[in-house]
């Protein structure tokens, strides 16, 4: 029986952990859970899944929880009520639990970095979805995971693509996972696309793009963040970045390539030629799964993979003008130490205000162009946790004073 903590329990990530625990009630319980500000699925949640701890990001809100939970009939209460934690604090607590064997990182943005710290310095074992956490903080999280012997085992489809292929490799040794050591034999990875809500649009035709657009994923289901960066291609870029330091390949061995039928999940080029590519239906409790049983494999009666359903599958390059967060994203990370921080924070921030409709979606990659411009001359190349979140606040108010800016001239025109 395999302990989890689940970090955001109430987003896309979270809940499909959750539907696993479910599906494997004698081999997963759940002793931590976390949330933002949805107190109605988390107390269904709490009714179900009886957790020992229970953090909430917002500290305000648990006085509110413990109410809601005590005002419950007393059947449908649990009989204990689990530990209630607010605030970062909280959030460390939940992640760093005791009796944890597995964190599931499924916060949406950097606000997940505190919380993965504290568990990687408690030692324990992570399936991680938050990438933005890795991005803007590889340097800090790295050295922290060497330290600890905590294993990052990634949850991101792609990135669970390779890490699955390289298993069948002489290589398959998970030590060096995330560790900055280049994994042996590994030439090349193809990380595959779907090209998000936009593929089959113009590149002229963005300028009309409304969030409603923005938000219907052609392939996925997730939260609506990670949605957008989809339809801008950052997110790929974004796991540009995780490859880089979950595998330790060179950027200029990364590429990416538009998949519109998600079949193929990634692949990895050995130094023989060699393609490997895992394959399967674009659904997240599979990368997920595996990191909750990984070593092993668990037999499911999921929908089973037919090719000949599927018929085609098809390539192509993305198209750089198309998607400049692309570009942007290769760039921050070649520079390297707080760079992805601050390109990471510029994002979070440009597609808040972009799904609040206060700017356009084509206005996301100005701005964040704008400030890792700005953040050049004030890089720090081996940063420290302080410079990492020092980056993030600037970046996030850089891209907040250029929004406000546009009251008086179009972002557009400013970030441009
Ligand atoms: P969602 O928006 O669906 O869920 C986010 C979760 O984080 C919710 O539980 C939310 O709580 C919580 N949360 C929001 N803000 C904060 C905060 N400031 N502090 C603490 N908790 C917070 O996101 P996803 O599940 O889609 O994505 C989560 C992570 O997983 C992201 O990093 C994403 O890139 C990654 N990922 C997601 C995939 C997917 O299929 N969804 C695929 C691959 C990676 P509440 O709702 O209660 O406010």
């Amino acid at each position: 029986m395999k302990a989890l903590s689940v970090l955001g329990s109430t987003g896309s990530i979270g809940t499909q952990t959750l539907e696993i625990v479910d599906d494997f009630p004698d081999r997963f319980k759940v002793v931590a859970l976390t949330a933002g500000r949805n107190l109605d699925l988390l107390i269904r949640q709490i009714q179900r899944y009886h957790p020992e701890v229970v953090a909430l990001a917002d500290g305000e809100l648990v006085a509110s929880l413990r109410e809601r939970l005590l005002a419950l009939a007393p059947q449908e209460r649990p009989a204990r009520l689990p530990e209630l934690l607010g605030g970062s604090d909280g959030l460390c607590a939940a992640a760093a639990w005791p009796t944890a064997d597995l964190v599931v990182t499924g916060i949406v943005g950097c606000a997940g970095l505190l919380p993965t710290l504290a568990a990687i310095r408690a030692g324990k074992d992570l399936a991680l979805a938050n990438k933005e956490t890795l991005i803007a903080a590889g340097p800090v999280v790295l050295p922290e995971l060497a330290r600890s012997g905590s294993r990052l085992l990634p949850a991101d489809s792609e990135h669970s693509a390779i890490f699955q292929c390289l298993q069948g490799t002489p290589w398959a040794d998970t030590a060096r996972l995330s560790t900055g050591i280049p994994t042996p034999g590994l030439r090349r990875i193809q990380l595959t696309a779907s090209g998000g809500a936009f593929r089959d649009w113009d590149a002229a035709d963005l300028v009309k793009a409304t969030v409603a657009d923005a938000t219907s994923h052609p392939n996925w289901s997730m939260g609506r963040k990670i949605t957008v960066d989809s339809a801008s291609l950052m997110n790929k870029g974004l796991e540009v970045i995780e490859a880089h330091y979950l595998f330790g390949i060179d950027y200029d061995q990364i590429e990416i390539i538009i998949h519109p039928q998600s079949i193929i999940h990634s692949m990895v080029e050995l130094v023989d030629s060699s393609v490997l590519a895992q394959l399967g239906w674009p659904d997240m409790k599979l990368p997920i799964l595996y990191c909750l049983s990984w070593p092993q494999r668990l037999e499911t009666p999921w929908r089973r993979l037919d090719l000949t359903e599927v018929g085609q599958l098809s390539f192509r390059q993305p198209d750089p003008a198309k998607y400049p967060c692309m570009q942007l994203a290769y760039a921050a990370g070649r520079a390297g130490g707080t760079m992805p921080a601050a390109l990471n924070a510029a994002n979070e921030e440009a597609v808040a205000l972009f799904l609040d409709e206060q700017i356009a979606f084509v206005d996301i990659p100005k701005l964040i162009e704008r400030v890792c411009d700005r953040h050049r001359v004030d890089l720090k190349a081996d940063p420290a946790l302080s410079d990492v979140l020092a980056t993030d606040a600037w970046a996030r108010q850089a891209v907040r004073e250029a929004a406000a800016g546009s009251a008086a001239r179009p972002v557009v025109a400013a970030a441009g």
